[in-house]
């Protein structure tokens, strides 16, 4: 019987070029033809990636405090999100935690800090970061997710080490003045850009869950694809009480598996990561969705908890996938058993007095 979605990537793995018309049949399939996207989007995460899962780790060098008033932010100027609020990390505070994320499996780590973007000293303080950690884990990568760069900026985080700029788009062009009034949507796309030019990898991502129409999310996807992201980190909004999109509760567990079947389509070979949001939006869904996106962030997020470590790294062996770089990498894998004492023996419900399970 013939199938859209598996024909359509039997398409892009002949090289096609993801449509509107297609994007839109993505993101408007119904529920019944929820597992046909997701296997067909599947083939493709297969075809480019195989069986293995980036894991990358976030340590947030500075944290709140920001000048900036984008809308989605818990750091943004006037933010009452009750969030930990700090000035930079010390160098060696910073290498440990990123050693943490290291040890449990990342073989990237994202060095962030608030603010519009970093001043010439911020850069020599990164840099010096970059070096002290790259001399203890030199294959790790490192990414720095610093804000908006200056003219030469960019290069010089290269020279230090850098492996990657993050920069997120965030959402299209024509949406970009509702959800930020203190810059603009081309002043991130030049830092991309600048990343770019600069020899690093640029990666750049969007927020999901903010109010935009299929049509602004199609623009913000494919101006991603045009950049030439070499990441795209996909996140779910996080309604921070506090913040203007306090309450904004617009998507479902299926919707952000569409959006990341969409992303897969449109930039088949691009990594993919299910970033922020992902445990309170997909819910049980992560899983599935592991088999669209190659990536995720281990362990906490930038201002919030993020699912424990154990379950992530448990979850992507039960999905017969192995972390990038561990040394199971390209071997295969039948999962790992159980733990030991998981099973618990009933003591609550019927022949006991205590409530049941419901
Ligand atoms: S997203 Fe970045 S620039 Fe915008 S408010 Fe948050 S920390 Fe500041």
């Amino acid at each position: 019987m013939f199938n859209y979605f598996d024909d359509l990537a039997g398409r892009q793995l002949t090289g096609a070029t993801l449509t509107r018309e297609e994007a839109h049949a993505i993101l408007e399939s119904t529920d019944d033809q929820l597992l046909e996207v997701a296997a067909a989007a599947a083939r493709l995460r297969r075809a480019h990636f195989s069986n293995t899962v980036k894991v990358n780790y976030l340590v947030n060098l500075k944290s709140g405090l920001c000048p900036e008033d984008c809308t989605y932010c818990s750091q943004r100027l006037g933010s009452a999100a009750q969030i930990l609020k700090y000035t930079w990390l010390k160098p060696e505070d910073a290498v440990a935690q990123a050693t943490t994320g290291i040890r449990a499996g990342a073989s990237r780590v994202c060095m962030v800090a608030s603010g519009k973007g970093p001043s010439d000293r911020d850069v020599d303080r990164v840099a010096g970061m970059v070096s002290e950690l790259k001399d203890q884990h030199p294959d790790v990568e490192v990414c720095a997710c610093l804000g908006i760069l200056k003219e030469g900026q960019a290069g010089r985080l290269k020279a230090a080490g850098v492996d990657a700029y993050n920069h997120n788009l965030n959402t299209s062009e024509e949406m970009y003045a509702d959800i930020c009034s203190t810059h603009e949507f081309s002043d991130r796309v030049r830092t991309v850009e600048q990343a770019k030019d600069a020899g690093l990898s640029p990666c750049s991502g969007v927020i999901v869950g903010m109010g935009e129409s299929h049509d602004q999310l199609i623009d913000a996807v494919f101006a991603l694809r045009e950049l030439g992201s070499d990441s795209i980190p996909v996140n779910f909004l996080m309604p921070f009480d506090g913040t203007p999109l306090e309450g904004t509760w617009l998507l479902t567990p299926a919707a952000c598996l569409r959006v990341l079947a969409l992303v897969r389509f449109a930039c088949p070979a691009t990594e993919l990561r299910m970033a922020g949001g992902r445990e309170m939006h997909l819910r049980t869904l992560q899983p599935l969705a592991l088999h669209v996106a190659n990536s995720l962030f281990l362990g906490d997020y930038l201002t919030s908890e993020g699912q424990e470590a154990t379950a992530d790294l448990d979850m992507i062996a039960d999905n017969g996938f192995v972390v990038l770089g561990s040394n199971q990498d390209q071997e295969t894998d039948d999962g790992a058993p159980s733990p030991e004492g998981s099973l618990t023996i009933r003591r609550r419900g019927a022949g006991t007095s205590m409530a049941p399970n419901a």
